[in-house]
């Protein structure tokens, strides 16, 4: 038999259903399952992902079978809605859109109005009654056509689409607004200039075969997977670029029929800040792009549709619950109401921000139609969006002051929640390119709309401010995937991109001047507005508000406990001071997986610079001995902050000359004086010991336990510190409990060599004392040879902890301060999915974490492991993390919520 490539939907029944996404596409698959619950959904089919596969692996061509299979379905099609592919008196029109696996808002392309050419138009005005429409919809398809299949564009990046350019004038010369003013005379002469247009610059005829144009349309649908934006979406969110996307052929409905006739797109609650209730965008009298492209701002379904429209609102209001328990998720659905009778064109699971995403799965909860497990799944909070909720917001009297000074310039559509304060860019390519040569300046993108094309631009920009569009907008919807502020439909900026100017009344400013924006308020302000912090922030940190004052707090806090309640890994923080290991603890901290008492002597840079440059164990006993006490007091802070958890404490790692360099020498004239005095030596041996410290390569030069090793006196000192302090703290009455850690071991016999140095020392401190405290020795595993043999070491060590950031530079031989020249590159060009030093390279690094996991617990099966590189506070190398067996992971203060998150969901999702 041959393959099946073509799924049919229509009458009630679908042949496929809305779990085959990876044959037909989210579109696909829930165009089947919506018809097979019985929604009214006009007919059509669907071409699966395999299609698209076959057409980029043979050349842009279609399978053979496809020919029959597709003319089979619009037979079926056609009898489904009693009319007739390029009848000259019944003709039916069909859309063809892409709908890959997963969503990718506006990243492909969509014609509309498939079927009309100069015959079937006058069947259409005949049949419906109004030739203006017939011409409206025959204008709307050339247009399109011409742009999405043609390949018809502005030429450079300040010309406007010129049929848009050409329907201006038209409109000009007939002294009319709005386009649905144009006569039925204008309509037609502006087909005729379309059509001309796209010969003038392609040297292509229009099509007027319905079938050759249904071809061209699917073969434009299939070859928009391979466009720039959507290859940086794909990039951007890891969706696979073998996956393809599916097409589908739908019969068309007309919101533009008349004024009983409307199109609009809706969410089945708010998900910008996640109130519950039916909302949405909508335009009388348009067909679905004009919503979506936000040239027109559109009326709000939750305000005025009840009354433009009362039986097809109720209709909605009822699907939308339907499909919400269908679906058990908030829906995005597209809809046209053609004569008063609602048809669905789309439903999928709506993108959200960080703070709708948590109050949606909490109200959800609430609501009984998911259980816990179900509100901590990744798709529906991604671990990373809570951190929106940290995230500053405007202070409210520093914009009571901007308001005051006149600064307050608009107010637009709240479509983003965040505040963002940056400088002017109108254009997504210079924002891109501004971006890349100061990551830290703060851009604002300005539009009078923003197209998939955009995308790049958007990334780069800390906000994004658009004219026109409403909350499902273009703007809106990708702004909220990325979480970045955003205000669209602020119609009273007038945007000159020639000039690069942005107007409101008598205000003019320019590229590169400042704006702030609130995305929680739709409000514009001149220059620059303070912030304050969130109200978690607020809450949990400052202090300085109380729970029962902030639902924000209140849903944060609700979360955070189920995902306590589910998770199996342990969270800890890397702090270094008393206060980071407070704020952590806030932050719901179950120990310290990595203190670096390096931080600690960057305090003291005096005595370490005496103990590097005495040449005798004597004189660097003396200096270890002036810096003895200050270490100790540290450490008592940090143990009786952490009031009995766990304290892991890394010995000294960086190699010396981070201390005391050449640089420093020279920019400190006194320095080499100062030395030579501590050290009794002359000043040219001092410059020469100096000299001696450099090295070619430090990050595998004299660091981590090698110093320990060559100057024991160091280890003995820090563990003295380590121990004296944990006395001191439990004879206070305070538990505690070191952990001791030594770096950068890769032989056991380095990890033996450091451990007896710790042990005996520990045995001094208590003796002296009189008072035992446990602790621990265990190591990092931070090199490869250290994941290899960790049966070996694991003899020893009584824990593990992976610093996966050396361990990622020593397995890849790729230095963590010398990879940005390339890894961008590698990026763009598919040679690397994710940047290793962020995400853990699991096949790599992963694979030597997993070794050394099961090595070390063969040797010892209860060995504690945990791991304390950057990659600990980021969600999949939790959860990969969750996967291998470690007890727990470590992350800095403010990533603790999402890896407590991300652990949780790692739990439930495996
Ligand atoms: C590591 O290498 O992962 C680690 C935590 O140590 P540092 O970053 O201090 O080298
Ligand atoms: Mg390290």
């Amino acid at each position: 038999m041959s393959t099946k490539y073509v799924y049919f939907f229509g009458d009630g029944k679908g042949e496929g259903n809305g779990k085959m996404k990876a044959e037909l596409g989210g579109k696909g698959a829930n165009l089947a399952e919506m018809t097979n619950i019985g929604l009214p959904v006009p007919a059509g089919f669907t071409l699966t992902t395999e299609v698209c596969t076959w057409y980029y692996a043979n050349n842009k061509q279609f399978p053979p079978e496809l020919k029959t299979q597709v003319e089979e379905a619009i037979k079926k099609t056609e009898r489904s809605m009693g009319a007739e592919f390029g009848s000259k008196t019944n003709p039916l029109l069909v859309s063809c859109r892409s709908g890959a696996r997963e969503s990718m808002p506006g990243m492909m392309d969509t014609v509309l109005n498939i079927g009309l050419n100069d015959d079937t138009v006058q069947a259409l005005a005949k049949q419906s009654g109004n030739e203006r429409f017939a011409w409206d919809s025959y204008r709307r398809f050339v247009q399109m056509y011409g742009d999405v299949v043609l390949d018809l564009k502005p030429r450079n990046k300040t010309e406007r689409d010129p049929f848009e350019v050409a329907l201006e004038h038209k409109k000009e010369k007939a002294g009319v607004e709005l386009d649905n003013q144009l006569s039925v005379k204008d309509l037609k002469e502006l087909v005729q200039e379309f059509k001309a247009l796209i010969k003038d610059r392609t040297g292509k005829d229009f099509p007027t075969d319905p079938m050759q144009q249904v071809w061209g349309a699917i073969g434009a649908v299939f070859g928009s997977w391979g466009n720039d934006r959507a290859v940086v979406y794909r990039r951007t969110y890891g969706i696979p670029h073998e996956w393809g996307t599916a097409a589908n052929v739908q019969a068309m409905v007309f919101g533009n029929l008349g004024d009983d006739c409307a199109t609009g797109v809706g969410l089945t609650r708010d998900c910008a800040i996640g109130t519950p209730g039916f909302c949405g965008d909508y335009l009388i009298n348009a067909q679905g792009e004009d919503v979506v492209a936000g040239i027109r701002t559109p009326k709000r379904i939750e305000e005025t549709l009840s009354k433009d429209m009362q039986v097809a609102y109720d209709q909605l209001n009822d699907i939308g619950k339907k499909l919400e328990k269908h679906f058990k998720e908030v829906q995005d659905i597209e809809f046209t109401i053609q004569r008063g009778k609602v048809w669905m064109l789309q439903t999928r699971n709506a993108k959200r921000t960080g703070f709708a995403a948590v109050r949606i799965a909490v109200d959800l909860l609430k609501e009984g139609l998911i259980d816990e497990k179900e509100a901590l799944q990744k798709r529906r909070i991604p671990a990373d969006d809570l951190n929106q909720l940290l995230q500053p917001i405007f202070d409210p009297a520093a914009k009571k002051v901007a308001d005051k000074e006149g600064r307050l310039l608009a107010k637009g559509i709240n479509a983003g929640p965040g505040a963002a304060s940056g400088k002017i860019v109108f254009f997504a390519d210079d924002a891109e390119k501004m971006h890349a040569a100061d990551p830290k300046t703060d851009l604002i993108l300005v539009r009078r709309e923003t197209s998939p094309e955009d995308l790049r631009g958007m990334k780069a920009a800390k906000g994004i401010l658009t004219a026109f569009g409403g909350a499902s907008s273009h703007a809106a919807l990708v702004s909220r995937q990325m979480g970045k502020a955003c205000i669209v439909g602020c119609s009273a900026l007038n945007i000159d991109y020639d000039a690069g100017t942005l107007t409101v009344g008598s205000k003019v400013l320019k590229a590169g001047d400042f704006l702030s924006m609130d995305g929680f308020t739709g409000e514009v302000f001149q220059g620059k507005v303070t912030t304050k912090p969130s109200e978690v922030i607020q809450v949990l940190i400052n202090k300085t508000l109380k729970p029962a004052e902030s639902e924000t707090f209140q849903r944060f806090d609700t979360l955070m406990k189920i995902a306590d309640k589910h998770r199996k890994l342990r969270v800890r923080t890397n702090a270094d001071l008393p206060n980071q290991a407070d704020e952590a603890i806030a932050f719901g901290a179950e120990g310290i997986g990595l203190c670096r008492t390096e931080h600690m002597f960057f305090d003291h840079l005096e005595e370490i610079r005496r103990m590097i440059v005495a040449d005798n164990v004597e004189r660097r006993e003396a200096a270890l001995a002036q810096l003895l006490p200050f270490q100790r007091a540290d450490f008592a802070g940090l143990f009786k902050s952490m009031n009995g958890k766990p304290v892991t404490i890394r010995l000294i790692d960086p190699p010396l000359h981070e201390f005391l360099s050449d640089a420093h020498v020279e920019s400190d004239p006194k320095l080499a004086d100062k030395l030579a005095k501590w050290s009794g030596k002359s000043v040219d041996e001092v410059k020469k010991r100096v000299e001696e410290l450099h090295e070619f390569n430090p990050m595998l030069g004299h660091r981590g336990c090698r110093l320990g090793i060559v100057y024991p006196e160091i280890t003995r000192m820090q563990a003295r510190a380590i121990f004296e302090a944990a006395v001191q703290v439990k004879k206070e009455g305070v538990n505690v409990f070191p952990e001791v850690m030594i770096p950068l071991a890769g032989f056991a016999t380095e990890f033996k060599n450091q451990e007896k140095l710790i042990r005996d020392t520990a045995e001094k401190v208590f003796a002296e004392t009189g008072t035992k405290v446990d602790y621990m020795v265990g190591t990092m595993i931070e090199v490869p040879r250290a994941a290899v043999r960790a049966d070996q070491i694991a003899e020893s060590a009584e824990f593990f902890s992976f610093g996966t950031n050396d361990l990622t530079q020593t397995t890849l031989g790729m230095s963590r301060d010398d990879y940005g020249p390339f890894i961008g590159f590698y990026r763009e060009n598919d040679i690397i999915g994710s940047d290793p030093f962020q995400m853990i390279d699991q096949d790599g690094v992963g694979d030597l974490m997993r070794i050394g996991v099961e090595r070390g617990r063969s040797k010892r099966p209860k060995l504690k492991i945990g791991i304390c590189g950057e990659h600990g506070g980021d969600p999949s190398s939790v959860m990969f993390c969750h996967r291998i067996g470690l007890d727990y992971v470590s992350c800095s203060p403010f990533r603790v919520p999402i890896a407590r998150l991300a652990a949780a969901q790692a739990a439930v999702e495996g």
